[in-house]
Formats: structure tokens, C-alpha cells, sequence
């Protein structure tokens, strides 16, 4: 298992803002199966229900991708970033395309094939890394789309048969974007268009256009709350 930053039902520290770094929230069932609901990248935030007004959530968080993030307390955020804020405005647009892309992610893995819905969860690690190539264990990818490992296994190996992929040892190459794009269901495609128009003034601006240093959250953030930020790595 993967660093975890946030386990069920516990008070919530910290919200964090990735910046090259890959967050799964992932829901973890009594016997032990786990499943994503969703990932957050350099786009937006992880502990929103401290934006809600919650303290604790029922899944788990969890490092996907290890890269640079930025936290800050909880109750400082509740202080610092107010419902008359900027960043509180971009942060609730945000939830909402968060809660399209959960939404969507339900239709995707009752609906969709584990070939589609691997390619789906390969352009969004793709967008918020900024490499074609990151680290990839097997088994979490196989947990992150809620099968058996043998079936991640021949996904993999149909998309690299096929030039999409290059994947060997738990190391992920992306060779073939537009074909990825092309093997995904819509899913992706809905979830993509959802971010651009909620936060086309900020969070998704930079959202997989090939310049992904900067964006608006991170604007936000530097503007209104730098000085209480703590840097991770
Ligand atoms: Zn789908």
C-alpha cells in the first residue's frame, strides 16, 4: 500500500495541493478491496470536506505518484480562505467538476471495458505528470480500477502490442497519446470538458496543453495564502 495521508474517519489535518504529484481518493471495503474514486493533480486540492465545512471523510487518500505538494493546517485554511475569497470561489468550481468526474467514474466502471477504462486512468496520470514516463506498480493499478491483476496484465499487454504503452517493471511509458485517446470510452473526454468549462478562468486552464507549470490554482494560492503554505516534496 501506498503512503497514506488521510485514513477513514480520522480529523483531517492538512489539505493539500499537489503540484507535480498524483493523490487517489480510494474507498477500502471491510475485506480489504480498494477502489478509486478519483485522483487529484496539480489541479486541485485534496481535503475538501474542509471546504464543506466537514473535519473527517469515510475513504482514504492516498500517494499515486510521488512528486512535490504544497499543505497547509486545516484550521488556518477554514481562516484563511473565506466564502468572499477568490480561491474559495475556485475551489467550490472545482468540487463541482470533482464530483462530475466521481459521478462519471460510476457509469465508467459499471459500464465501460477494463481495456477503455485502463486508458482512461493512463491520460489522466498522463496530464498531471509532466513526463511520458512514470513509475507504475501493477498491483495498483489492478486495485485502482477494482480487478484482478491478471486482467491489468493483458490490458497492458494488448496496449503495448499495439504501440500505445511501453511497460516493463512498474515503469510506464505513454508512446501514443492520440491512439490512448482513441482506446478510451467518453468518459474521459466529458470529465476533461467539465474541468475546462468550470474553471476555464483558473484550475484547468493548463489542464494537458502541454504547459502544465502553471495554473490558476496555484495563482490563487500564492496570491491569497502563500505565507501559511509548508512545502513538501
Ligand atoms: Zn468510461
Amino acid at each position: 500500500m501506498k503512503q497514506s495521508i488521510y485514513a477513514p474517519n480520522q480529523l483531517i489535518e492538512y489539505v493539500y495541493f499537489p503540484t507535480d504529484g498524483i493523490i487517489s481518493l480510494v474507498n477500502v471495503t471491510k475485506n480489504g478491496g480498494i477502489v478509486e474514486a478519483a485522483t487529484v493533480g496539480n489541479e486541485g486540492m485534496v481535503g475538501i470536506p474542509v471546504l464543506l465545512g466537514g473535519d473527517e471523510m469515510v475513504g482514504q487518500a492516498i500517494v499515486q505518484v510521488a512528486g512535490d505538494a504544497v499543505r497547509m493546517k486545516a484550521d488556518i485554511f477554514k481562516r484563511e480562505v473565506t466564502p468572499d475569497s477568490t480561491l474559495h470561489n475556485l475551489l467550490l468550481r472545482y468540487t463541482l467538476a470533482l464530483m462530475t468526474s466521481i459521478s462519471q467514474s460510476v457509469a465508467c466502471n459499471s459500464l465501460h471495458s477494463v481495456k477503455q477504462r485502463c486508458c482512461r486512468w493512463l491520460l489522466i496520470c498522463h496530464d498531471r505528470v509532466k513526463s511520458d514516463y512514470f513509475e507504475l506498480n501493477q498491483e495498483f493499478l489492478a486495485q485502482m480500477l477494482g480487478v484482478q491483476r491478471p486482467t491489468v496484465s493483458g490490458v497492458a499487454i494488448t496496449l503495448q502490442q499495439a504501440g500505445l504503452i511501453r511497460y516493463s517493471r512498474g515503469k510506464m511509458t505513454i508512446c501514443d497519446r492520440r491512439s490512448l485517446e482513441a482506446a478510451c470510452c467518453e468518459c474521459y473526454g466529458i470529465v476533461k470538458q467539465e474541468f475546462e468549462r468550470l474553471l476555464k478562468d483558473g484550475v484547468a486552464q493548463k489542464w494537458n496543453d502541454g504547459n502544465r507549470n502553471g495554473f490558476g490554482l496555484e495563482a490563487q494560492i500564492q496570491q491569497q495564502v502563500n505565507d501559511q503554505l509548508e512545502h513538501l516534496h
